[in-house]
């Protein structure tokens, strides 16, 4: 059987940075759901259709194709409509359409499968908000990583401006705290850590800490 590790947390958290390290070290697959909401937000933006619950959204899931692949070093590229748009959904404005669109049962119900699908066959760390408690919950082994506002705020602030981006650290910690609010409001899987999982705080841990944090739960529950 192959073994599933649910990592959960808020946005910036450092989820993905750290899953990625912890999947290498341990040779699982690392798989980031955040990416599929982003995919749809950005198909959604460009077919200019609001990211609320309408029929043209429904129309708009019935049309595009949304697919995950690996390449050979294992790092995960996300296809719409067969174009990698790995890097499209990157921008802030992708991070705030994707938090909104995400709130949609339909788009949830649309990327379960897919989800589910991955853990079926791979050993996978998978990253997202409800990976332990509605994907996978089932998992061997499920962590809730988390930090302050303030120190996800400033590290989500650093990998921007170190990409070149024209960005302000309020704006960040305001997108912050307003995907924090939608993402632990919304009726539909709603971010909060399963009962059955592993707390991180990285509040204070800097990144080799906060893996070795991560594998430390998952080397002691496997
Ligand atoms: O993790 P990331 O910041 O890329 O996620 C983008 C958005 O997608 C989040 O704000 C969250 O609202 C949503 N998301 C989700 N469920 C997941 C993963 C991400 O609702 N499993």
């Amino acid at each position: 059987m192959s073994i599933a590790v649910a990592l959960d947390g808020p946005a910036g958290a450092g989820k993905s940075t750290i899953a990625r390290r912890a999947a290498k070290a341990l040779s699982y697959i690392y798989v980031d759901t955040g990416a599929l909401y982003r995919t749809v937000g950005l198909a959604a933006t460009e077919a200019g259709v609001s990211p609320v619950d309408s029929p043209e959204l429904d129309d708009l899931l019935q049309t595009i194709k949304v697919e995950l692949t690996f390449t050979e070093q294992g790092e995960q590229a996300v296809l719409l409509n067969g174009t990698d748009v790995s890097d499209r959904i990157r921008t802030p404005e992708a991070s705030m359409t994707a938090s909104k669109i995400s709130a949609i049962p339909k788009v949830r119900a649309f990327l379960l499968d897919l989800q589910r699908d991955m853990a079926k066959t791979n050993d996978i760390i998978m990253d997202g908000r409800d990976i332990g408690t509605v994907v996978l919950p089932d998992a061997q082994v499920k962590i809730f990583l988390t930090a302050s506002p303030e120190a996800r705020a400033g590290r989500r602030f650093k990998e921007l401006a170190e990409k070149g981006m024209d960005v302000k650290y309020e704006d960040i910690l305001s997108d912050v705290k307003e995907r924090d609010y939608n993402d632990t409001h919304r009726a539909t899987a709603p971010l909060k850590a399963a009962a059955d999982s592993v707390t991180v705080d990285t509040t204070e841990l800097d990144f080799e800490q906060s893996v070795e944090a991560v594998l430390a739960v998952i080397k002691e529950k496997i």
